[in-house]
């Protein structure tokens, strides 16, 4: 896909890069001028995917995420990127309230809010390891 503005980052799998992560890309999207709300739905749905790398993919071992971020029109396109574990049954994995890690307080919503805040969701595997979460958002502003 050709985008008008694109970066692609790299940064380790640890929790204080989920801010940095967020906030990276809340910057990036200010040329499509999003309202608040806009920017908060994008911030979550980024936290959301990041926290799932470190958390699941590397199982907080540490590890590398790949950022990329491409504005088209106005549309933001956002790819997270891990070698982790990956999922075997990715279906499942986007149900609301599925979760691997319910005695570490989470509630398996991570997915479903990414679908619900974003305009479309694709998860795939990662090869040869590792998962490719894929979110795109139209900037009505
Ligand atoms: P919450 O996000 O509410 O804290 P959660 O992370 O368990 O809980 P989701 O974000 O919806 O819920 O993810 C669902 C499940 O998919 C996880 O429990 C985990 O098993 C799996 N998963 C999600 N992301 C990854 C990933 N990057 N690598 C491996 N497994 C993942
Ligand atoms: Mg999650």
């Amino acid at each position: 896909m050709a985008f008008d503005n694109y970066f692609k980052l790299e940064f380790d799998a640890k929790n204080v890069n989920e801010s940095f992560a967020r906030s990276v890309v809340a910057m990036f999207c200010t040329e499509l001028k999003p309202t608040l709300s806009e920017i908060n739905d994008i911030k979550t749905a980024v936290s959301e995917a990041v926290t799932n790398s470190i958390v699941h993919g590397y199982e907080n071992k540490g590890g590398k995420i790949t950022l990329e971020v491409g504005l088209a029109g106005n549309a933001v396109d956002i790819k997270v990127t891990d070698t982790g574990v990956g999922i075997g049954d990715i279906d499942m994995a986007l149900q609301p309230f599925y979760t691997t890690k319910s005695q570490q307080e989470h509630s398996g919503m991570g997915f479903t809010l990414m679908d619900s805040f974003m305009n479309s969701l694709d998860v795939e595997p990662n090869t040869p390891q590792g998962l490719v979460v894929h979110m795109r958002k139209v900037i009505k502003g």
